[in-house]
């Protein structure tokens, strides 16, 4: 890669993977949620990922660059540490376990989307930009409202605490 321009469409292929690696990980996390509204908030943004595939196609096919993921061992990372939580946790503690997980993700995409919205600025695509955007809105939404979720209810249900040592 030499260019800005190689870096975006590397970029682009790396979200493009990441969001078909959400889409399964968010179906797993909204079964494992134990809250009625975490397996919605879930839900909803499993809607939301969907729909921004189907941006990046429109974002691929206006740029030019070959619609194809990239595979991007963050996103793999951080969706096998949910599965991790999953496994090991169990109650409020999944719960809160899930939130955090979810937030690790939203926070890697809102990183690559500022980046990429503001390489698609540079590179004179404002069009492509204004679609970035709306997606990284989105995903700063999401993030916000598993933040709200968190502070509001789950961090709130009753929980079992370790007994002190003695
Ligand atoms: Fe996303
Ligand atoms: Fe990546
Ligand atoms: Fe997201």
């Amino acid at each position: 890669m030499k260019t800005l321009a190689d870096l975006f469409e590397h970029t682009l292929q790396d979200v493009y993977y990441a969001e078909h690696a959400l889409t399964k990980a968010l179906k797993t996390m909204q079964g494992a949620a134990g809250s009625a509204e975490l397996k919605t908030a879930f839900a909803d943004h499993l809607k939301e990922t969907k729909e921004q595939i189907r941006i990046l196609d429109q974002v691929f096919s206006m740029t030019g660059v070959e619609a194809r993921g990239e595979k991007c061992d963050a996103i793999d990372g951080i969706i096998k540490e949910g599965e991790g939580v999953i496994e090991e946790s169990e109650g409020v503690a999944r719960d809160a376990g899930l939130i955090a997980a979810a937030q690790a993700a939203e926070h890697y995409e809102i990183a690559r989307y500022g980046t990429l919205k503001e390489w698609a600025v540079a590179l004179g695509h404002d069009e492509v930009a204004a679609q970035l955007d709306r997606i990284l809105m989105q995903e700063k939404a999401c993030n916000n409202k598993l933040t709200a979720l968190a502070v509001d209810s789950i961090n709130k249900a009753p929980r079992k605490r370790a007994a002190p040592k003695k």
